[in-house]
């Protein structure tokens, strides 16, 4: 066994302790206990560049970081680049950023698997020299076919007994371009009989003549995720590789080539991959709905993206409490995305200033107000903190008032307003429906004609008369003009993968996922919203500026999600 590199050095920034434990954690418990690694933890978290990170990712990413520093280690970052033909600097930056919002560090580590391309293209050599690697000039079409089924053994490739010294010359002239793409490749020697299909005699190099984002021309042969990934945990003296449980079956591969090679062997250990109801986590499809242009871009705020998260407001400390909620464990299954809503909602609702705005409004005029005068209301800023303080709201003759808190023919339980009847405006007076303006042709209600209480200052009657309904308002002369866009799931199903036979994902898009209001009119204080500062729309949700298309003379706010919470509602019920 070599040394193992990659010493405790970096800062062990990041996620601190964790309020639980799990499987793995007790694993690095025990190999601390025991000294199997001297005494490190170094975890790894690597993300093949060819795509943005979604929530998924984040699971993996918290539970790496985490995992080393709460136990003194380090957690590098890692870019998989071993495909160039998909991958992309955009997406290796994109992927930077997102970590760091979610407030993670890995200090000097980073690293990419090309940095290590020297080194895995010796291990092959030294796999070709010990007799463990050969190059097969089968097609990929005939290698699948040989390889067998599960319930067939496989048929072993008439070039497996190359001499070591032709398997040198051939690989070598592989690797100085000499060969077509696809004709040849170099795969171990393992066990074509294995119940295991990785072990029968998996491909370790191919022949790709695409440039590299890193390496450039360099190389035209490029190691496969199977080859690169376990000895790049070896270089970089990883002790502990978290993945998904799909790589369960690719362990004893992953092992093998680490004790054919005879260098240090970091453990894999295997978790369940994060599903989330309503939405699908294939980098691929995800893509799929970017190049279409059924989405607006990776950042789209229906995206469950970290970039789209981040755009429509969620908050990097809603993501790590989730992250934390659905926990780690060995099988499958999927988390109602109203769990993540409701820990969006809980951040928010702490933080969020509470503002008015009227999303499709009607015009109120109180009859009886002075056309001139304006006051100056108090208004709470968040009842939840008092330390958050007050700001004053104008209050004028004439109003918005959101178009559904008038009906003609009130339904039973309808407590706002209605022609004759009373309502309280949110921190301002008592007013009563006196008329109503329609549009001749479309029979269309055009303005609410009202009085108002003089008496009723700040919501109260002073003879204490009952007012059951509130409503918020704001100030037509006051007010700003805004676009307020409304986002619901992207897909209609729990499980979009899982449409009926023949169909795919996209049968299952949601129609409605994006709804945008152009007249909507918000309190004036909303004139210096900036990006990455939380509103509670009273009534309406959670709403934060688009970063992109907002302007302080054309304000664009994304709703972050609705106040209504399915899910705590379900935790009540069980
Ligand atoms: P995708 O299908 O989204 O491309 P992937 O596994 O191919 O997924 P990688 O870039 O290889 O994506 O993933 C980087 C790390 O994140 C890996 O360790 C992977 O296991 C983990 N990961 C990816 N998706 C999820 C998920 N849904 N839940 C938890 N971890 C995930
Ligand atoms: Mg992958």
């Amino acid at each position: 066994m070599t040394a193992p590199k990659g010493e405790q050095a970096g800062s062990p920034a990041g996620p601190t302790a964790a309020p639980t434990s799990d499987f793995i954690r007790s694993i690095v418990a025990e190999d601390l206990r025991t000294g199997r690694y001297q005494g490190r933890v170094v975890t790894r978290f690597p993300p093949e560049p060819n795509g943005y990170l979604h929530i998924g990712h984040a699971k993996s990413a918290w539970l790496n970081f985490g995992i080393a520093a709460e136990n003194g280690g380090v957690c590098h970052l890692r870019f998989d680049d071993t495909n160039p033909a998909k991958e992309d600097v955009e997406y290796a930056d994109s992927m930077q950023e997102d970590l760091r919002w979610l407030g993670l560090d890995w200090g000097d580590h980073l690293y990419y698997s090309s940095d290590h391309f020297d080194t895995l293209h010796a291990y092959a050599v030294q796999l070709i020299e010990a007799g463990k690697a050969y190059v097969c000039d089968l097609s990929q079409e005939e290698i699948r076919r040989y390889r067998g089924t599960l319930t067939e053994v496989g048929k072993e490739s008439p070039y497996r007994n190359r001499t070591v010294a032709e398997n040198l010359e051939l690989f070598e002239g592989m690797r100085v371009g000499e060969f077509q793409e696809g004709s040849r490749v170099l795969r171990a020697k393992i066990d074509m009989s294995s119940g295991n299909l990785n072990m029968r005699d998996p491909v370790i190099y191919r022949i790709l003549k695409v440039p590299h984002h890193r390496t450039g021309d360099k190389w035209c042969i490029y190691p496969t995720y199977d080859f690169a990934h376990g000895q790049s945990d070896s270089i970089e003296g990883v002790t502990h590789s978290i993945c998904t449980v799909e790589f369960e079956d690719h362990r004893p591969l992953y092992d093998w080539l680490l004790d054919e090679l005879n260098i240090y062997h970091p453990q894999q250990i295997e978790f369940a991959r994060l599903n989330l109801s309503h939405t699908i986590m294939s980098k691929r499809k995800l893509r799929e709905l970017v190049e279409q242009g059924v989405v607006s871009g990776w950042d789209d705020p229906r995206m469950p993206t970290l970039s789209g998260m981040r755009r429509r407001g969620y908050t990097p400390e809603s993501i790590r409490t989730f992250c934390e909620r659905i926990g780690v464990a060995k099988r499958e299954n999927t988390v109602e995305i109203a769990m993540l809503e409701h820990c969006v909602r809980e951040d928010l609702n702490r933080r969020a200033l509470r503002v008015a705005a009227v999303l499709r409004p009607l015009r109120l005029v109180i009859e009886n107000y002075p056309e001139d005068q304006v006051e100056e209301l108090e208004a709470v800023n968040n009842p939840e903190d008092p330390s958050m303080g007050s700001r004053r709201v104008p209050f004028s003759r004439e109003l918005y008032v959101e178009r559904d808190d008038f009906s003609e023919d009130p339904p039973a339980k309808f407590f706002r307003l209605a022609l004759g009847r009373e309502v309280r405006l949110r921190y301002g007076y008592l007013i009563t429906c006196v008329g109503v303006t329609k549009d001749e042709e479309t029979g269309e209600v055009t303005e609410l004609r009202c009085t108002y209480d003089p008496e009723t200052r700040g919501g109260h009657a002073p003879d204490g008369r009952r007012v059951r309904g509130t409503i918020h308002w704001v100030s037509a002369a006051h007010s700003l003009p805004a676009e307020v866009r409304l986002y619901d799931h992207l897909f209609t199903t729990e499980k979009p993968d899982d449409g009926p036979a023949g169909s795919d994902y996209r049968s299952n898009l949601n129609p409605s996922s994006l709804e945008v209001l152009t007249a909507c009119r918000v309190e004036p204080s909303l004139a210096t919203a900036r990006p990455g500062t939380p509103y509670q729309f009273e009534r309406r949700g959670y709403f934060c500026v688009d970063p992109h298309d907002s302007s302080p003379g054309a304000l664009v706010f994304n709703r972050t999600v609705s106040l209504r919470d399915s899910w705590s509602k379900i935790d009540r019920e069980v």
